[in-house]
């Protein structure tokens, strides 16, 4: 005779039987990796690369592309005013707001195929993974593709989801122009993409980004992921350093007032700054113009950027206070006139708690090799973490190499990153029995 079940212990039998499916759950490598191969060829370039332009006919295509294969995996695509792109599995309670994965597909002039893309094609593979095993989350899942991350053919960069997180206002954006007068507005209209769905204004439960490390540091240590806790401040400084022009033949060293002399120094100087904040602080002279840049003339001025990095305020704060001692210093001795303007701030990012937990976790149950990293690039995460809990996956590429043509990632890695995320996820929605 057949024991008879009380409807509590059914559906706690039920609950396990979920948990375990839950618990083995894996994406389609193979899937994955073919999605991204298909997506990088609509602007293919001969080095292996892709062109793809913000809101250009190709990321059209592109968003076509991907639009057709949300559409194959039952989701429902709407779209915003800026041309953000949602696509939406239904969870088992509306009321819930959405648990969001997504990135970017416009890319740099001569880009790679993985950067932004990896992170759509995850978020769609976490989407056709749910589908093929019949899993069923709470909340709702959503898979969102950000326009104009890259910044190259409209500023500012990050711009969907800065518009989406309130950094900036719609209308500045749509007004913002390519070097051929196009507007934003007109580009988006052109490629179909003007949506009319309010831009932002609506919660996530949480927001995961995938995404290349497009630095070296997960491959030169052999992990496999990267657990995001936040993405560097930056700071970038107008250094201008004013002495005197004159002959290289009859000034005497004593009465010089050589600007390129102090440049060198400043450039030693901002070498140490990052140097003595290690492993935190990053800094970078990276363009200098010498005048009168003449073979015999003592420099008179010299302007040249300092770019600072670093994951917290206060060592951004220490690190400016450090370069304006440095210049003040180093024009005292060389008698030169010393200005130090900052120009672009942007405040460090720390990841939500929760997010961040998830991801670890996820990373560990697959047993990943896996560390804390920060990342030294945006994303349209790091805007997204203003309005919702957010975290990222990082998964090595190769040399550390990306905004290149030659980017390149492995597909066992871009697979162990993309398992993180559907677990992350699943973590975050929840399940339903
Ligand atoms: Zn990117």
């Amino acid at each position: 005779m057949q024991p008879r079940h009380s409807s509590g212990r059914i559906a706690l039998l039920l609950h396990r039987a979920v948990q375990i499916t839950m618990l083995k759950t894996q994406v389609n490598g193979d899937r994955l990796w073919q999605s991204l191969m298909d997506l990088a060829r609509i602007g293919a370039t001969d080095k292996g690369g892709v062109r793809r332009l913000a809101l250009s006919d190709l990321d059209g295509e592109g968003r076509a592309l991907v639009c057709r294969w949300f559409r194959e995996a039952g989701l429902k695509v709407t779209v915003d005013r800026i041309g953000n792109i949602f696509a939406k599995r239904d969870g088992a309670d509306p009321s819930l707001p959405p648990v969001v994965s997504g990135s970017h597909i416009d890319t740099q002039p001569s880009g790679g195929k993985f950067d932004g893309n990896y992170g759509v094609m995850a978020a769609l593979e976490v989407a056709r993974t749910l589908n093929e095993t019949k899993l069923r989350t709470r909340a709702p899942y959503e898979v969102a593709i950000w326009t104009n991350e890259e910044g190259t053919r409209f500023t500012p960069v990050m711009m969907g989801s800065g518009v989406f997180a309130g950094a900036f206002e719609l209308e500045y954006a749509l007004a913002q122009q390519d070097l051929d007068g196009c507007s934003v507005q007109d580009a988006l209209q052109r490629i179909g993409y003007a949506g009319d769905a309010q831009v932002g204004g609506r919660s996530f439960g949480a927001y995961y980004e995938a995404h290349i490390e497009q630095g070296p540091v997960l491959e030169d240590m052999g992990h496999t992921v990267g657990v995001v806790t936040g993405a560097l401040g930056l700071r970038w400084y107008d250094l201008v350093l004013t002495g005197q022009d004159s002959h290289a033949g009859p000034t005497p060293m004593r009465l010089r007032k050589d600007a390129l002399l102090g440049a060198a120094r400043i450039i030693e100087g901002v070498n140490r700054i990052a140097l003595d904040g290690q492993p935190d602080a990053r800094a970078t002279v990276g363009f200098m113009q010498v005048s009168s840049n003449s073979l015999n003339v003592v420099p008179g001025t010299v302007r040249m950027s300092v770019d600072m990095r670093h994951p917290r305020d206060e060592g951004l704060d220490a690190m400016e206070a450090a370069l304006r001692a440095l210049a003040d210093n180093v024009a005292t001795a060389i008698g030169l006139g010393a200005q130090v303007t900052c120009v672009t701030r942007y405040a460090p990012v720390r990841f939500d708690a929760g997010c961040v937990t998830a991801v670890r976790e996820a990373a560990r149950k697959f047993g990943y090799r896996h560390s804390d990293i920060v990342s030294g690039a945006g994303h349209d995460a790091c805007y997204v973490a203003r309005v919702a809990p957010t975290g990222m996956i990082f998964v090595p590429c190769e040399g550390g190499i990306s905004h290149n043509e030659i980017e390149n990632a492995k597909p066992e890695d871009l697979e162990a990153g993309c398992n993180v995320l559907l677990h992350a996820v699943l973590a975050s929605a929840g399940m339903a029995a």
